[in-house]
């Protein structure tokens, strides 16, 4: 193990962005994977109701995953860890909390229990919930729904550090800034009565679906470098079909064979990720140390 558990506790990254359709899923996967490569014990715990990431590793959502394997016992307040909802997966060195439709329930459950249950911090339910597993696993990936709900205030306090995936193109870049920018009004909203506080140990912004042949793109890349400064990475994810395919076979980059007919456009992505998994890396080594 990468971490030495006499000195530290397993670092939480959680992949988030407003919008769907920006990678999210596909990163968290590859990065879960990357990390395992690497000799990391990951956990994954998809909190969106579509359950998506669930699918990637292999568990059918609708048919597969009970309420009381996804966080939605801790949402309940049935379990107060999200020990009891982990299951292995076909990846030697990641487990999955899974997720699905029955999930959404929470977005009703957590503000209920936030009228009715004294001192209950609905923001803090996840975070709290994982305390075994840090102990246990050397990273802990959490894959949001692509809004600012109930569930994803939760996994992004539960957080150290955030990677939002960002497509270079106007629309999206416009929804990030309102992500941010409403998170950070519902976190100042939620603490300041609380004594209660959040800091991140990096938040990274990753450039996806880059396509070099878009020259729009271009002027994009610099007004997000404009808006985010040095949070955003000099890593670009390419828009390729590859992904595409390796998602197809329920799998990401890391899955697929080197040697495959489209082992060019492979390596181009991979590498990317490698890119992406040797910087997140670096962020989890200086969370250990603190
Ligand atoms: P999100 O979780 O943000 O909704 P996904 O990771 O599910 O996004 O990706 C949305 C779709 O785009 C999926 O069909 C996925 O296979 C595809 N996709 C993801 N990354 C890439 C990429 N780099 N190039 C091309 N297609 C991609
Ligand atoms: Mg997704």
């Amino acid at each position: 193990s990468l971490r030495d558990p006499s000195k530290s506790a397993a670092a939480t990254i959680t992949v988030a962005n407003f919008k769907g359709g920006v990678s999210k899923t596909t990163t968290a996967a590859a990065l879960a994977q990357g990390l395992s490569l690497q000799g990391h014990r990951v956990l994954v715990i998809d909190t969106d109701p579509q359950g998506s990431l669930t699918t990637l590793f292999g568990v059918l959502p609708d048919t597969e995953v009970e309420a009381d394997q996804t966080i939605l016992a801790l949402c309940s307040g049935e379990e107060s860890s999200i020990m009891p909802a982990v299951r292995s997966t076909y990846w030697d060195g990641i487990d999955l909390v899974a997720a699905a439709p029955v999930l959404f329930n929470a977005e009703f459950l957590l503000p209920a229990r936030q009228k009715a249950e004294k001192d209950f911090a609905f923001w803090r339910v996840l975070d709290a919930g994982l305390e075994e597993a840090r102990r246990t696993y050397d990273v802990i990936i959490i894959d949001t729904p692509p809004s600012l709900s109930y569930i994803t205030i939760n996994a992004l306090i539960a957080a150290d550090g955030i990677v939002m995936p960002l497509p270079p193109n106007a629309l999206d870049f416009a929804s990030s800034t309102q992500f941010w920018t409403l998170f950070t009004e519902v976190c100042s909203q939620l603490f300041r009565t609380r004594g209660d506080n959040k800091k991140f140990s990096f938040v990274d912004i990753v450039l996806s679906r880059v396509d070099r042949a878009d020259a729009v793109s271009v002027d994009v890349r610099e007004w997000i470098v404009a808006a985010y400064g040095s949070k955003v990475l000099s890593i670009e994810i390419p828009k390729t079909s590859i992904a595409a395919t390796a998602s197809a076979g329920f799998g990401t980059v890391y899955d697929m064979d080197a040697n495959s007919a489209q082992a060019k456009t492979l390596k181009r992505a991979r590498d990317a990720y490698d890119q992406l998994v040797g910087h997140v890396s670096m962020q989890i080594a200086a969370i250990y140390e603190g």
